[in-house]
């Protein structure tokens, strides 16, 4: 059931349902277990065809002085997504310069796949600021989100951040619940509970500062990468 398209059982006619291509954006700087290990789950569950991660170039909302520049954030990604088929590492938001703003990978995105459901992959601390994000309406109203929870960070809060007129297009997905085609013209934001591992970026370039192991946080091939530029200290 999770192939997008192909033959029927016996060779009959082929079973179509749209494409599901999700973005899960970030800036990865750098990329770590906390978000493979979630995206797996996420396109496990949600039967996506495609997830693409997608390092801002200029995050609207987390720029820091110390970022790794962006071809380094995307070499990682690259990296890390190594011999995961479901999983690819896009530049779009890298190429286009500038600030990035969702709204515009999103359209982007749309005109590539015009025929596909479009997901947006967050975790909980993103969503809560969504009413801040360029043009969030349209972004609500163009694309599907899954928003995973991340610990210390409860879906209640989350289900109020986009306001009471949205609440109607909120769903909770239970621990073992299927999600389902006809689940999508109804609802558009999906609450997704998710033993999200406690790690973040920012804990990771506390350890490299530090000088303390990385191992099990972030992948082999990024760890050297890290260490080869010597990236973070
Ligand atoms: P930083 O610590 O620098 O703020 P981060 O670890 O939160 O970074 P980002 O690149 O900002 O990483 O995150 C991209 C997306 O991944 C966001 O939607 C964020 O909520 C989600 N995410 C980050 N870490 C985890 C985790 N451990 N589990 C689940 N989702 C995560």
């Amino acid at each position: 059931h999770r192939r997008a398209q192909g033959r029927g059982k016996k060779g009959g006619p082929a079973v179509t349902r749209p494409p599901r291509i999700a973005l899960f954006g970030g800036t990865f700087d750098p990329i770590h277990s906390g978000h493979l290990r979630s995206a797996a789950v996420v396109g496990r569950r949600f039967g996506l065809d495609r997830i693409l991660f997608v390092p801002s170039n200029i995050p609207p909302h987390k720029a820091r002085r110390d970022m790794a520049p962006a071809r380094d954030r995307m070499a990682m990604v690259e990296l890390a997504l190594r011999g995961r088929p479901r999983f690819a590492a896009s530049p779009i938001e890298i190429r286009a310069g500038g600030t990035s703003y969702s709204i515009r990978t999103l359209r982007r995105l749309r005109r590539l796949h015009p025929r596909a459901r479009i997901f947006f992959i967050v975790g909980t601390d993103a969503f809560l600021e969504i009413k801040t994000w360029k043009e969030w309406r349209s972004v609500l109203d163009e694309s599907l989100f899954i928003v995973m929870t991340r610990p210390g960070v409860g879906l209640a809060k989350a289900r109020r951040a986009p306001g009471a007129e949205y609440a109607d297009r909120v769903r909770p997905v239970g621990r073992t619940e299927r999600v389902r085609e006809d689940w999508f013209s109804a609802s558009r934001i999906f609450l997704f509970p998710i033993d999200a591992l406690d790690v973040s970026a920012t804990e990771i370039r506390g350890r490299i500062r530090e000088g303390r192991p990385l191992a099990g946080l972030v992948s082999a091939a990024v760890a050297r990468y890290i260490r080869a530029r010597k990236l973070y200290l």
